[in-house]
């Protein structure tokens, strides 16, 4: 059966590239949302002939009704308007590849409606992510990760004798970011353009950022915890500059899987878009010839962002929304060049320290405080 796909954040990274494998499987598209009314995303549109479409900014979708009005699609608009999407639209998976905490809510959506919810919005499983788990096992949702260390992990636990049972740890590796042989002094330097640049994947602006600090790995750590249930000192984080080898599992035997493959974002994808079967096409070849592979661990200390991570999810309540949301608004300081890029480091410790001990009951609560210590950063 072909399933039926609606795609959260269609103009970003994840987005075209889950569009690359949509075109070359002949996967149906029937919902698609983006924030801005770009000629891309009018393109999409065109291709793709969604029913339904939906634009968070409200003028946008006025403006899209005006460049589409030869096509009879329904076209949503407003800051609730990824999750109207997906409580309306026609599908069997939703592919969420939307950036930031904005991309809670439209998941919240297709969990209540039991649909299966691929994920790469790793802000809402930071902050959120218990809360997802809760409304998804509820109502029969499965939740595929997208990210290539969380989609490794996972494809490293499919079966009976290597499921979460007999697992012992989780090996989460990291390339170590484009700027792992400069001193402090020197990062003073770093450009916005320099950090979006990450030399082994091909990622949007905001996580090559994080990359770039080391938080994407806090992030991921948190990630692991919140999608797998497994305890935060059960993972261990393994430096792996050739980005071959994407995430490690270790059985209580022993045995250790591994998941191997090209960096390219678009093997995970189509995993979360095929499970459980897999798909050939847009395969890109490993090569083994001259094939180095090198590991160090990652001790407590050397990255600072990570010790947070660890630290935040091992509190939990409102720690790791505190974490994310400090981050997310150092980000968007540094790329507008407010500060400087190891400003990004003292902004996110001392806005997570004010705020680590906030309680969070609720999906709104979560919300709530990311609003609060974003106004607070950004003022
Ligand atoms: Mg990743």
């Amino acid at each position: 059966m072909m399933k039926k796909i609606c795609l959260l954040g269609s103009t970003g990274s994840i987005g075209t590239q889950t569009l690359e494998i949509c075109r070359a499987l002949s996967l149906p598209v029937t919902g698609l949302c983006a924030n801005r009314a770009t000629d891309l995303f009018e393109a999409q549109v065109r291709e793709f002939s969604p029913r339904i479409v939906a634009l968070s900014d409200p003028k946008a979708a006025h403006e899209m009704k005006a460049r589409l009005s030869d096509l009879s699609l329904t076209i949503l608009g407003g800051e609730d308007a990824p999750s109207r999407l997906v409580e309306e639209v026609d599908a069997d998976l939703v592919v969420n590849a939307m950036g930031g905490i904005v991309g809670l809510a439209p998941s919240l959506a297709a969990a209540r409606r039991g649909i299966t919810l691929a994920t790469a919005n790793k802000e809402s499983i930071v902050a959120a992510g218990h809360f997802i788990r809760e409304v998804a096992k509820k109502h029969g949702c499965t939740v595929l990760p997208i990210d290539s260390e969380h989609s490794a992990m996972f494809q490293c636990m499919q079966g009976k004798s290597n499921s979460k049972t007999y697992l012992s740890r989780l090996l989460l590796t990291a390339s170590g970011g484009p700027f792992k042989r400069r001193s402090v002094d020197e990062l003073w330097d770093v450009t916005p353009e320099e950090a979006a640049n990450h030399p082994v994947w091909k990622m949007g602006k905001k996580v090559s950022v994080d990359s770039a600090t080391l938080m994407n790995k806090g992030l991921e750590l948190i990630e692991a915890v919140r999608l797998f249930d497994v305890d935060e000192s059960d993972i261990t984080v393994l430096i792996h500059p050739q980005s071959v080898i994407h995430s490690m599992a270790e059985f209580c035997d022993g045995s250790i899987i591994a998941q191997l493959g090209a960096p390219d974002m678009r093997t995970c994808i189509k995993f979360a878009l095929t499970y459980p079967e897999r798909c050939d096409g847009l395969n890109q070849p490993l090569s083994f010839e001259h094939l180095d592979l090198n590991f160090s661990v990652a001790r407590d200390g050397d990255f600072p962002m990570v010790d947070l991570a660890r630290d935040a999810i091992r509190r939990g309540g409102g720690a790791p929304c505190a974490l994310n949301a400090a981050d997310e608004a150092a980000i968007s300081l540094f790329l507008n060049r407010k500060i400087r890029f190891p400003e990004i480091f003292t902004t996110v410790a001392s806005f997570y320290d004010r705020y680590k001990h906030e309680a969070v009951s609720s999906p709104e609560d979560v919300l709530r405080l990311d609003q609060h210590i974003k106004q607070e950063i950004c003022n």
